[in-house]
């Protein structure tokens, strides 16, 4: 019987969740007709949840918590995936209802996999992650709603997480201008190394505010929800698009219908966890020909796998810069 090393989320009835590093049997893997050596996962704003147990993610116990891994193919029954590959994986419920990528073994169905692209290591590969291949995603439904660079600016909220760091990245380096909204002012170089042409403070649109303001972006990525989300889409000109994919100040959105049926505003929802493979593969195509990887690199931080319960509370209170890359 083989083993392998994994952080395991338990539960006793009715008790709080436990995490422990522990050794795991091969035989307690989940379905699937891939087997991968985990080398690199990273810390996204889903897995401080599921580590802190602060919104019911996880939904299967026990679980091996980590939304996204990358690795090299070590049993493969699946058409067309082979012993030896370097894929990627991203949601899929992986760390929610499937064991998950802080583990240094994974088994998962194929058609999860993606193939790493050769522009990136692993350990990019998971800088970017699912926060990264969300930004692309809301990239990629700007430019389908029409929302070229020649629209007016972007504005990207959460800037200095980790949606917001690669969005920036992506957007400017498309010729977008992009105002990015933090409220970390004291980030404002960082911001502008990526590529943010303005840099606004995020109290502006946290509150209540009013059904329409002035049309200041052409566009948007949202990772905030709320009265943010609210406020940005009454602040999109006529015939924008807001990309929604984040809910770091709340699920509610409180606001009106005006800016869909006085400007024609688009709301557009942007989803990674069961995105459709033939999407998965155009974002990632597009991140490995559209990202700057010295942008990539200056928003990363490298961490070891140990660090993941600590990084896991720091996220979820706006602690963390960027993406943090973690080696298994
Ligand atoms: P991060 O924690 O890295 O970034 C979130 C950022 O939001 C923070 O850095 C902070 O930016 C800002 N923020 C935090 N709290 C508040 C608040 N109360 N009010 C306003 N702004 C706030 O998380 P990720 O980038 O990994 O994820 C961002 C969001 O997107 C999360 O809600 C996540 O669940 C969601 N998401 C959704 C996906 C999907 O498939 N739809 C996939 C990936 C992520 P600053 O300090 O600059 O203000």
């Amino acid at each position: 019987m083989s083993t392998f090393h994994a952080f395991l989320l338990t539960k006793e009835d009715g008790g709080p969740q436990q995490l422990s590093w522990t050794e795991v049997s091969d035989d307690d893997l989940m379905d699937g007709d891939v087997t991968v050596a985990v080398s690199h996962s990273t810390v996204n704003f889903k897995d401080g949840l599921a580590l802190t147990g602060s919104s019911p993610v996880v939904r299967r116990w026990p679980m091996i918590p980590g939304i996204d891994f990358a690795g090299t193919v070590e049993a493969s029954t699946h058409d067309g995936i082979a012993v030896g590959d370097p894929v990627v994986l991203n949601g899929w419920g992986v760390g929610e209802t499937h064991l998950g990528g802080y583990a240094e073994r994974a088994r998962v169905p194929g058609g999860w996999l993606v193939p790493k692209p050769d522009a990136f290591t692993p350990a990019q590969a998971m800088a970017i992650g699912t926060a990264g291949y969300t930004a692309m995603l809301c990239v990629l439904a700007l430019e389908r709603h029409g929302v070229g660079p020649d629209a007016g600016p972007i504005l990207v909220t959460g800037a200095s997480g980790g949606v917001g760091g690669v969005a920036i990245s992506l957007l400017s380096g498309l010729g977008y201008e992009v105002v990015a909204s933090t409220g970390r002012l004291d980030e404002a170089d960082y911001l502008r190394s990526l590529g943010a042409a303005d840099v606004m403070d995020r109290a502006e649109l946290s509150e209540p505010g009013r059904p329409l303001g002035k049309e200041r972006w052409a566009g948007a990525v949202d990772s905030v929800g709320s009265h943010t989300l609210a406020n940005v889409l009454a602040g999109t000109r006529y015939g924008g698009t807001v990309a929604a994919c984040g809910l770091a100040q709340g699920m509610d959105l409180p606001g009106s219908v005006a800016p869909f049926i006085l400007r024609g505003v688009t709301l557009a929802g942007v989803d990674s966890v069961m995105a459709p493979k033939p999407v998965r593969l155009e974002a990632w195509d597009r991140l490995a020909r559209d990202l700057d990887l010295a942008k990539l690199d200056a928003l990363t931080e490298t961490r070891p796998l140990a660090d993941a319960p600590e990084l896991g509370a720091e996220i979820l209170e706006g602690k963390v810069r960027g993406r943090v890359v973690l080696t298994v």
